[in-house]
């Protein structure tokens, strides 16, 4: 009955299920100064550059560690002792920002609203006309909290029509959301390996102007995390300044040529919004409410309101579901009783359908007959 013969689908904002050549592109051993491999890093940080349309105008900083690592490392570069931040908030990862500017002893403001609203361009255009202090504004494109998708757009406008710089958090987004420094200004960009782009977990990277990168020297009290020194001692030689990941970068590599082959942003994104389309009307047929309207649900995770019955036990949920070879996720929120499903990774509409069928079974066999939410 339980197929345990494969791993399972994670249906999970990442890491999340690869391909069976992305991971095999790891069964090598790379010397970090072997030029084979250099050439796959710089190949590697072209492409990413690319993918922003940020060729001429900016370059590409990867960085050892998870994607957090990277935003960090991005705010301490960038964001000088002297600076100010406006960080928009509507999730955890935007409250992440807050704490590390907490860490790094840079001043901030924050404008929040709750986790099912978008941020508020018009309420940026505000503050930025009454603190002049403020010098960067950090947004997070895809909250990965619910799966909300922030007006990207309109914020870059408006900060850059105040003279200020824009920090995007688009881990969740970068590959499957097109986003093009040419139209959205941006000083910097934040993904990592392990999300929508579908490699293994293990680098971040960000997508600096170089203009702005140039004048970074000095600015960051981390010596790891310093992307100024970073990006200099890989423009010198090519490599990393302290051991890199080797496997992580060549199936990155790999990870980046199936993407191509996809048809890059558009081809990813037309997948996963299928993914999406086909999962929120499985769980919708099945009972199940989602936290956002459609109209402001991205392509990469959904929130569902948890059934308002004893009988939904969410743990007990979760692991008949791993049983069966599906991975959910838990809910991050404070608004409300939830749970996540993603739609991202190497996976498609019959892992999908095949994800449906398992919950609609869990669901018989611990009697939930309501899946609908607590109205109150
Ligand atoms: C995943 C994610 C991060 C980084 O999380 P890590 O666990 O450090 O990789 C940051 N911001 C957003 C929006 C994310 O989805």
């Amino acid at each position: 009955m339980v197929e345990k013969q494969r791993d399972p689908w994670l249906l999970t904002p990442g890491p999340l299920t690869t391909s069976a050549s992305v991971k095999s592109a790891m069964l090598n051993d790379w010397g970090s100064r072997d030029s084979a491999f250099i050439a796959i890093n710089a190949q590697m940080r072209e492409q990413l550059v690319a993918l922003a349309g940020g060729e001429g105008t900016h370059v590409c900083v990867p960085l050892q560690g998870s994607g957090t690592f990277t935003v960090e490392a991005t705010i301490g570069t960038l964001v000088p002792s002297d600076g100010k931040a406006a960080i928009l908030i509507n999730g955890a990862y935007g409250q992440r920002i807050a704490r590390i500017c907490d860490y790094y002893a840079r001043r901030y403001v924050t404008l929040e609203s709750a986790e099912d609203v978008p941020n508020d361009p018009a309420a940026l255009d505000r503050l930025l006309a009454q603190d002049a202090e403020i010098t960067h504004v950090v947004a997070v494109h895809c909250e990965t909290t619910s799966g909300i998708l922030n007006p990207i757009e309109a914020i870059a406008e408006t900060t850059a029509r105040h003279g200020r710089a824009l920090i995007i958090d688009a881990m969740s987004a970068f590959g499957a959301l097109a986003i093009d420094a040419a139209e959205v200004a941006f000083d910097a960009l934040v993904a990592s390996s392990n999300k929508c782009l579908q490699g293994v977990p293990g680098m971040g990277f960000a997508i600096i102007r170089r203009a702005a990168l140039e004048a970074c020297a000095g600015n960051s009290p981390s010596l790891s995390l310093d992307l100024h020194a970073q990006w200099t001692a890989m423009e010198g030689n090519g490599q990393w300044r302290f051991t890199p990941p080797t496997h992580v970068i060549v199936a990155f590599h790999k990870a980046l040529q199936e993407h191509a082959q996809e048809g890059g942003v558009a081809g990813r994104h037309r997948r996963y919004q299928h993914n999406l389309d086909v999962l929120v009307q499985g769980m919708r047929d099945l009972g199940f409410v989602t936290l956002l309207p459609d109209e402001l649900q991205a392509p990469i995770i959904v929130t569902f309101h948890v059934p308002d019955e004893a009988n939904f036990v969410f743990e007990k949920f979760y692991a008949r579901l791993v049983d069966r070879g599906y991975v959910i996720y838990p809910g991050k929120l404070t608004v409300a009783d939830t749970f996540r499903i993603g739609c991202i990774g190497e996976l498609g509409e019959a892992e999908i359908h095949g994800a449906l069928q398992a919950i609609a079974d869990v669901l018989a066999e611990m009697g939930v007959a309501n899946r609908a939410p607590n109205d109150a």
